[in-house]
C-alpha cells in the first residue's frame, strides 16, 4: 500500500560539514537534489519516491567528499 511504502521510504542526507559544494550531485540528479543560493545541495525529494530510488546508490558513490548518505527509517512498533 502507498502509506506503507512512504513509511519505509529512504531519505537522502547531506553532511554539510563534509560537502565542498561543487555541485556534482544536483547536476546529476536534479529531481533529487537542488542547490541553495550558496551552491550547496538541498534534498528536494524527501522521502525519496519509489521511481527515484534506483539513482541513490550511484549518487552516494559519486560524491568525492563522501558527504551523501542514505538513511532508512527504523522500524518501531
Ligand atoms: S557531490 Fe558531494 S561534495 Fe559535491 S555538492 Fe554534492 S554533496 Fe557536496
Amino acid at each position: 500500500m502507498t502509506i506503507h511504502a512512504q513509511k519505509s521510504a529512504p531519505s537522502l542526507k547531506v553532511d554539510r560539514s563534509a560537502c565542498a559544494g561543487h555541485g556534482l550531485c544536483y547536476g546529476a540528479a536534479p529531481d533529487l537534489v537542488d542547490s541553495d543560493d550558496q551552491g550547496y545541495p538541498v534534498v528536494v525529494a524527501e522521502p525519496v519516491p519509489q521511481e527515484l530510488r534506483d539513482q541513490l546508490g550511484a549518487l552516494v558513490e559519486m560524491c568525492p567528499e563522501r558527504a551523501l548518505s542514505v538513511e532508512f527509517p527504523t522500524s518501531k512498533g
